[in-house]
């Protein structure tokens, strides 16, 4: 311990869930229910599936180092410049890449109560001080952020939506915020889940990145494209900033599987489209059960919900996992009375509501 960095030894990691075969294997069964990591039920599209087909037969290849195909479908898809982009192994690759670019000890960043886990270990990686904003009815309270902003602040980061929450921030509230920034003063806008939002005041800040040099834009094809076990995300920024996010970034940081995939994923609307689809009955659902079971829940635009289960959640989460229903307690994001659920598919979130029901009634 007393090799590492300070502000490494003092760092609580992420703690990932059990592994499901784990799990099936200790309850002796094979047919449990995971709900508990955002994914798409879905998966990935037809035309991500094909395209990675014809990698298989390349797998002794290294893949293109710097994306380049992948970096100019992305710019073209958004309208900007393929210099405007990063890609990560997942968004929390470009995240940590944004950590180290712009924090080290004696800066400090900014994020709100509740907001992703993967922010304070970013900044705590890099020995910079977390400044944590009290939330206001769990989503951002952007003021109260501001208020955290001094002359040491180098990066604040707001998750729309945000997880584990759902909430969301409005376009015109979220680009005054980000104008009244000092310039010296980094911008992350995680849009992981943006592709699930139907409301019309959601802002798509991706526009914004020729307004704002300060702003960093990160989207994912964990979630809406169902690409999570392939770990591609990237950012959009001005090109001075991915500038230096790729003079960080490993070369080969996203292999060739998910670079194709991602290639053919990022045109699928039809996928897109089925996948938000489904989400929206699902949610549906999981709202209804928990309004007829009398439960509060954090009105969510996101795919997950989460809920209040009206007493400590670590027992209702243990006794959930015995009957293979896996989801996530969320007692480290400060909720410990609260359940995250992901929406899956229709039978997957009848089986969670039918445990639920049990769990709570026993
Ligand atoms: N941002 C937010 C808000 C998330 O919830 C997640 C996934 N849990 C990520 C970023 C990271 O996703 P990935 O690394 O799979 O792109």
């Amino acid at each position: 311990l007393s090799l590492a960095a300070p502000w490494i030894a003092g760092l609580t990691p992420y703690v990932p869930g059990k592994p499901v075969s784990e799990l099936e294997r200790e309850l002796g069964i094979s047919d449990s229910v995971k709900l508990a990591s955002n994914e798409n039920p879905l998966g990935p599209g037809s035309r991500a599936r094909a395209a990675m087909d014809t990698v298989l037969a390349e797998l002794g290849r290294y893949p293109d180092g710097g994306g380049f195909e992948l970096r100019r479908v992305l710019a073209e898809y958004h309208g900007l410049s393929p210099m405007a982009v990063t890609i990560g192994n997942g968004s929390n690759d470009v995240l940590d890449l944004i950590a180290h670019v712009f924090l080290q000890p004696g800066t400090e960043s900014v994020f709100s109560e509740h907001a992703f886990a993967v922010y304070p270990i970013a900044i705590q990686s890099v020995g910079a001080t977390a400044r944590v904003a009290k939330a206001r009815d769990y989503g951002h309270d952007l003021d109260a952020m501001a208020r955290l902003v001094n002359e040491q602040t180098r990066v604040v980061w707001i998750a729309n939506p945000n997880n584990p929450t759902g909430t969301w921030l409005a376009a015109e509230s979220l680009k005054s915020f980000i104008g009244s920034l000092p310039k010296t003063c980094i911008v992350v806008v995680d849009e992981a889940y943006t592709e699930y939002v139907a409301e019309p005041d959601f802002p798509d800040a991706t526009h914004w990145i020729e307004t704002f040099p300060n702003l960093i834009v990160t989207r994912t094809f964990s979630k809406a494209h169902g690409l999570a076990s392939l770990r591609v995300g990237y950012a959009l920024s001005d090109p001075r900033l991915a500038d230096l996010l790729n003079r960080v970034r490993q070369p080969f940081n996203v292999n060739a599987l998910a670079q194709a995939a991602a290639i053919a994923a990022i045109n699928d609307r039809e996928h897109v489209r089925a996948s938000v689809e489904l989400n929206r009955a699902g949610m549906q659902q999981l709202t209804s059960a928990f309004k007829r079971l009398g439960l509060d829940y954090i009105p969510s635009v996101g795919n997950f919900v989460t809920v209040d289960c009206g007493r400590p959640a670590a027992p209702v989460n243990e006794a959930l996992l015995k009957r293979g229903v896996i989801v996530r307690p969320v007692g480290n994001y400060g909720m410990p009375n609260h359940l995250r659920i992901s929406i899956g598919l229709e039978s997957e979130n009848a089986r969670f509501i039918a445990a639920f029901e049990d769990v709570l009634a026993s």
